[in-house]
């Protein structure tokens, strides 16, 4: 017999296990039509092409899919690599089979190259291809084991290559599936092609002891079994391996840890009846070995999400030697190795999940919202999938996916759509809503991006952004603003110093008296002379003494204005935004802004700035107990701005006075009020029995400095036990 054809009647035998009605008839025409497509051609390693395909369907069998699943591996590279059409496979193998073939053919195209471009449209097409249909990614991912079995004929460059796609794609993919067994595999393949050296050295020191670790493996499986015997547990099945080479290899990377200091390098699995069984065999193991804290996990009572369910521990052996242990019941079993595919129903010959299964819940939602609705954005809302723990995909206003590392915030995401929306943004929305521009980017989220063309990046950004290219570009910008700044500030220092002697800047330096200050100095250009009188490095005298020659006569020094004075008044003026809000924002100038009702803050206050949803930025003093109460992470640190201590604007506080209940004592707080100009809007008076009185009054004061004016002025007056602010 062919040993193709005979491949074909063994897994055809291990598919009747477990389906009950095959269709053997469409398999064999299936195999009959791919062999005949794929006639002639070879695989690298020389065989013929066919053994692929074959593989593929074995792979198939093993996750127990149904008699579609297994044509769709047989026919998956006809329509990609020989003249059959999806036409031609619909009419000979009916919708099903041609779907899936379908769906194969379009996933080939798509080519995972570079994690940063192309690869958030391409993740989109695939959840959406899976979303249709599931067999079609659980096809994908048995051929992409079997194209990785069969890895070591492809090229270096390619081996890296599909080896970095199959880490980054096709593992996570099978975990968050549920399917353990590929995911171990894939990984464990990627791995060999990933880091050769590394792997291999883990290979053969896990080799190097393999008879002593076999003997202790029986060891432990011999005690644990006799454990669960003998206090009533029948039925339990035990079993011990070494960990696989990836979950070593992590281990060693994440604790900066040598081979030999890895612990728990050996797993071992106790399979019982029933659950409650689980929690008793725990008790007992812990009882016989000591348990390392920390280390225990109830996957049973909290699930995975992928709906794994297990008992974890990690215990002190025999011989002081570590061991992991896991202790779950067949059917937990079943679904830990096999994951989705645990879960198919045999229907009428056909697989379908189990609707009522809550473990599969997201996906079934999946499926169900997105059959007739391609709208990535409602897609990825409802995928929320943690395939890329390290990667988040969000959007822009227009649809268009960007992938950041996790944990970048909207300055990162500025940055990435562009320099200069990162260097003018004032402020984000996401989803619609207003946040700090620190907000950590959430898969799915849609992202607009405030832009102001007076805003400047800040210092503090840099404490929230994730992003190289973020940072780089923030502190470039920062050091050439504070270089301008500090130039401009200079030669207004200069100038006011040059005034003295009846001369200005520009006159000197049309004279060519400041390059001519520059050459027997250190530096080698006017601006950086500026730039140093402007960061106070260098006098202005000084310079001045240089560009005179020190011959003309100063002007009195008693007339010279102080000298931090006029610095302040020019930093001011040279830094100061335009602020129209009377409240600084750090780094988000411009957004809607209102004073909370609950503290009524004073300019002059301490303030918080809370981003409310909807509301924009309240601003709360900063003892206001609501604070205490809030979000961290929506608060935002804000300022005054120093103007605001000018302007006109008055905001109300509340204050109570304790006094003696006198005749004339209101009329004199009334007086200390409107000699402070302060006005007083509401008065509320309170006596008391013991002749005392609480007056509440409410005023409008234009900042903190003319309301302890107010108080302190109140405070003298005889009679007033205490003024607060309430
Ligand atoms: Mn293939």
């Amino acid at each position: 017999m062919d040993p193709l054809q005979n491949r074909l009647s063994t897994i055809v035998r291990k598919v009747e296990v477990y389906h009950p009605s095959p269709d053997i008839d469409l398999l064999s025409r299936a195999f009959e039509y791919a062999s005949r497509k794929h006639e002639g051609q070879t695989r690298k390693s020389g065989e013929p092409y066919m053994t692929h395909p074959l593989e593929v369907m074995d792979i198939i069998a093993d996750l127990r899919l149904d008699v579609a699943s297994l044509c769709a591996g047989l026919l998956h590279d006809t329509v990609e690599d020989t003249d059959a059409t999806v036409e031609e496979v619909r009419e000979l193998f009916g919708e099903d089979v041609a779907f899936l073939v379908d769906g194969l053919t379009k996933l080939n195209k798509i080519h995972f190259n570079t994690r940063e471009e192309a690869q958030a449209a391409s993740f989109r097409k695939m959840l959406i291809a899976m979303s249709r249909d599931l067999r079609v990614i659980l096809v994908k991912l048995s051929d992409r084991l079997h194209n990785m079995r069969t890895l070591k004929h492809m090229s270096a460059t390619g081996q890296e290559r599909i080896a970095r796609e199959t880490m980054d794609i096709y593992a996570p993919l099978a975990h968050r599936l549920g399917i353990s067994w590929v995911k171990t595999e894939l990984e464990d393949f990627s791995f060999r092609y990933m880091y050769p050296d590394a792997y291999y050295e883990i290979a053969e020191k896990v080799a190097s002891k393999k008879r002593e670790r076999e003997s202790f493996i029986r060891e432990v499986i011999q005690i644990t079994t006799d454990l669960l015997e003998e206090n009533g547990i029948h039925g339990a099945e035990v079993s011990g391996r070494p960990k696989n080479f990836w979950s070593i290899y992590r281990k060693m990377r994440a604790q900066q840890i040598e081979f030999e200091q890895v612990f728990d390098l050996l797993a071992f699995r106790a399979q019982l009846q029933e659950r409650p069984q689980c929690y008793e065999a725990l008790g007992l193991v812990h009882n016989l070995w000591k348990p390392i804290p920390g280390r225990f996990k109830d996957y049973i009572a909290i699930p995975k999400p992928n709906g794994y369910q297990s008992l974890h521990t990690s215990v002190i052996g025999p011989y002081q030697e570590r061991l992991e242990i896991q202790i779950r019941t067949y059917d937990m079993h079943k679904v830990a190795e096999e994951g989705i595919a645990a879960h198919w129903l045999y229907k009428e010959g056909k697989a379908t999940p189990n609707k009522d299964d809550h473990k599969f819940a997201w996906l079934h939602h999946l499926m169900e919202e997105h059959q007739d609705n391609e709208d990535p954005r409602d897609f990825m809302e409802a995928a929320k999938i943690d395939l890329f723990h390290d990667e988040v995909y969000v959007f822009t206003p227009n649809g268009d996916v960007m992938g950041l590392p996790s944990g970048a915030t909207t300055i990162d995401f500025a940055y990435h759509v562009h320099t200069e929306v990162g260097n003018r943004c004032a402020g984000a929305k996401v989803n619609g809503q207003i946040v700090p521009l620190r907000y950590e980017l959430q898969n799915g989220d849609i992202i607009e991006i405030l832009t102001n063309p007076n805003q400047r990046p800040n210092k503090d950004w840099l404490k929230h952004v994730k992003t190289g290219r973020a940072r780089s570009k923030i502190r470039n910008l920062i050091r050439r603003e504070q270089r301008e700044r500090s130039q401009q500030l200079g030669r207004e220092l200069l100038d006011k110093e040059l005034k003295k002697y009846g001369t200005n800047v520009r006159a000197a330096e049309k004279r060519g008296h400041l390059a001519s200050a520059v050459e027997g100095s250190k530096y080698s250009n006017v601006g950086e002379m500026l730039a140093d009188v402007g960061y106070g490095k260098a006098q202005p005298d000084v310079v001045v003494e240089w560009i005179t020659g020190g011959e003309t006569k100063k002007a009195d020094p008693a007339a010279r204005t102080p000298i931090r004075d006029s610095v302040n008044r020019i930093v001011d003026r040279v830094t100061g935004r335009k602020r129209d809000e009377g409240i600084v924002l750090d780094g988000i100038d411009g957004i809607m802004v209102s004073y909370a009702k609950c503290c009524n803050p004073v300019p002059g206050d301490e303030i918080v700035g809370y981003v409310t949803r909807g509301r924009g930025l309240v601003a709360h003093t900063r003892g206001c107990p609501r604070v205490a109460q809030m979000e961290p992470e929506r608060q935002i640190p804000v300022s005054w701005a120093s103007e605001v201590r000018e302007q006109e604007t008055r905001r109300p506080v509340n204050i109570r006075v304790y006094s003696a209940d006198k005749p004339g004592l209101l009329a004199n707080i009334s007086a200390a009020f409107t000699r402070a100009d302060v006005n007083i809007t509401q008065a509320h008076c309170l006596t008391t029995e013991d002749l005392r009185a609480v007056n509440t009054f409410e005023v409008l004061v234009s900042n903190t400095d003319q309301l302890q004016h107010a108080m302190r002025l109140i405070e003298k007056i005889k009679g007033v036990y205490r003024v607060e602010r309430t």
